[in-house]
C-alpha cells in the first residue's frame, strides 16, 4: 500500500489512525453487528456516537454553553443562504470580500436584503487582508461576515474586523480546529468539514442561543431553519451519519495530539518549513503579503505558467499531489492541514529545492 502525500485543499487528508481504525470497525461497529453506515441515527449506539462527537468538539474548542453546536448538511455553500435567511432580521449586513468565497456568500445574501461591501481586497487579486480597524458599519446592520481563512488565495485573518458591536459570522471551513479559537467573539461560526476536520457532507454551525430564533426571513424552509435542527439535536431529520462519526474520531485524534493549542504549534512548524523556503528560492515565490499569511494553505508561483505546470506533473509523479492552484488563479497550492504530517512538508521542501537545482 503506497499512501501519497495529499496536499489537496478538499476533501482533503486524513490522519492515517482514524483511517485505519474507520476500516477496522467497518463491518461491525462495536459489536453491533453491522456498519455506522448501516444505523438508524435514532438508535441508541448511533446516539453515543453524536453526543460524543458533540462533546469532544465542546471540549476541543471550549464552546460556551450559551452556544449551540449543529451538525448539517448541504456543505458551506447551504449557509451562504441560511446565515442571511435566519439572522437578517433588518434586511442588511455587512460583508468583507476577501476572496471567492465571501464573495459568494456576499452575493447569496443579496437575494434576501441589502449586502453591504464593508471591505475588500480584490485590488490585488486577494493577496491580503484589508483594514478592518474602522469599517463603515452602520447601525441596522444584523451582523458582519468574514470568511476567515481564504482556502484559494491563502490569507487569514490574524486579527479580528473591528464590528462596532455586531455580531461576527465567519466562515471557518479552511481553519476548522487548527489552532485555538476564541469562539465568544461569534455569534455564528460554521464549517464544512472536509477541509481540515472529516469527510465531505458534513457543515458544522456553532451559534450563539439568542440568535436561534423563530422570526426568521418570511419563505425560510423549515429545514434551513436553525431552531429546526437546535431543538432536535441536529436530528430533525436523517443527518450525514458516517460523516458525523468519522469527525468524532478526527476530534479523538486531536485531543490526543495534544488539542488545539499543540496542533497551533505544529501547525505554525510546518507552515514556517514551507515558508521560509518560498521566501529564500529564487524560483518559487509566496502569493501573498506576509502578515496575512495562511498556515493552512500556501499558494507559490514560478512566474511562469509551463515551468509551474512542469513542477505539478514531476511532483506528483514524485508522490506529492494535488499541489495545482485553484482553477481561478492558477500557479501552485500547498493545503497543508492538521493531518498533513511535518515529513510531508519537508519532503516537499526538498524536492522543490532539488527541481529549482534542476530548472535554473
Ligand atoms: C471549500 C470552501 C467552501 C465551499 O464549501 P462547500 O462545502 O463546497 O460548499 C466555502 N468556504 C470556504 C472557506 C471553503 O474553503
Amino acid at each position: 500500500m503506497a499512501r501519497v502525500y495529499n496536499f489537496s485543499a478538499g476533501p482533503a487528508v486524513l490522519p492515517e489512525e482514524v483511517l485505519r481504525e474507520a476500516a477496522d470497525e467497518m463491518l461491525d461497529y462495536k459489536g453491533s453487528g453491522m456498519s455506522v453506515m448501516e444505523m438508524s441515527h435514532r438508535s441508541k449506539v448511533y446516539d453515543q456516537i453524536i453526543k460524543e462527537a458533540e462533546a469532544d468538539l465542546r471540549d476541543l474548542m471550549q464552546i460556551p454553553d450559551n452556544y449551540k453546536v449543529l451538525f448539517l448538511q448541504g456543505g458551506a455553500h447551504q449557509q451562504f443562504a441560511a446565515v442571511p435567511m435566519n439572522l437578517m432580521k433588518n434586511r442588511k449586513a455587512g460583508y468583507i470580500v476577501t476572496g471567492q468565497w465571501a464573495k459568494r456568500a456576499f452575493n447569496e445574501a443579496k437575494i434576501f436584503g441589502e449586502a453591504v461591501e464593508l471591505a475588500s481586497s480584490a485590488d490585488k487579486t486577494f493577496s491580503y487582508i484589508p483594514d478592518c480597524s474602522d469599517l463603515p458599519i452602520t447601525d441596522d446592520m444584523d451582523y458582519v461576515y468574514i470568511c476567515e481563512n481564504n482556502t484559494i488565495y491563502g490569507t487569514k485573518f490574524w486579527e479580528l474586523p473591528n464590528t462596532k458591536g455586531k455580531d461576527l459570522v465567519a466562515d471557518i471551513s479552511s481553519c476548522f480546529l487548527s489552532e485555538p479559537m476564541d469562539v465568544t467573539k461569534y455569534g455564528l461560526v460554521y464549517g464544512g468539514v472536509q477541509k481540515n476536520v472529516g469527510p465531505a457532507g458534513v457543515v458544522i454551525v456553532i451559534v450563539r442561543e439568542d440568535l436561534i430564533r423563530d422570526d426568521v426571513l418570511p419563505g425560510t424552509p423549515t429545514i434551513l431553519k436553525y431552531k429546526t435542527q437546535a431543538d432536535a439535536d441536529s436530528l430533525y431529520n436523517t443527518p450525514p451519519c458516517y460523516g458525523i462519526y468519522i469527525c468524532g474520531k478526527v476530534f479523538k485524534w486531536l485531543k490526543a495530539q495534544g488539542g488545539l493549542e499543540a496542533m497551533k504549534i505544529r501547525n505554525e512548524e510546518k507552515a514556517k518549513i514551507l515558508y521560509d523556503f518560498l521566501d529564500e528560492s529564487k524560483l518559487f515565490k509566496g502569493t501573498v503579503e506576509k502578515k496575512d499569511r495562511s498556515i493552512m494553505n500556501v499558494p507559490f508561483v514560478t512566474g511562469d505558467k509551463d515551468l509551474d505546470a512542469k513542477f505539478v506533473k514531476e511532483a506528483e509523479a514524485a508522490g506529492f499531489v494535488n499541489l495545482k492552484g485553484h482553477r481561478s488563479v492558477g500557479g501552485m497550492r500547498a493545503s497543508i492541514y492538521n493531518a498533513m504530517p511535518k515529513e510531508g512538508v519537508e519532503k516537499l521542501v526538498a524536492f522543490m529545492k532539488k527541481f529549482e537545482e534542476e530548472n535554473a
